[in-house]
């Protein structure tokens, strides 16, 4: 059961789907993840906030010291955008 939110409350436990989007459309950047991977690598219970900074490594902008400028998110959530899902 998805429901869009904030990246930080939802897990790989939360998430059933075998594949999971990734995207930064400031970078221009997207692919497609394995979960059972994602899982093997963090653990399940890694929220989604966490796999968010992990895919957005080398990303030039999720680096920059003043704040977290990427776009990156997972289309697949749904309209989760922002560091944490929130709609500020
Ligand atoms: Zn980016």
């Amino acid at each position: 059961m998805v429901r869009p939110g904030r990246l930080s409350d939802l897990t790989l436990k939360d998430y059933r789907e075998p594949v999971i989007e990734f995207s930064c459309r400031r970078c221009d950047r997207h692919g497609s993840l394995e979960r059972k991977l994602l899982v093997k690598a963090f653990g399940a219970d890694v929220s989604f906030a966490v796999l968010r900074r992990r895919m957005a490594m080398g990303c030039e902008r999720m680096q920059a010291p003043e704040s977290d400028k990427c776009g990156a998110r997972f289309p697949c959530l749904g309209d989760t955008d922002g560091p944490d899902g929130s709609q500020a």
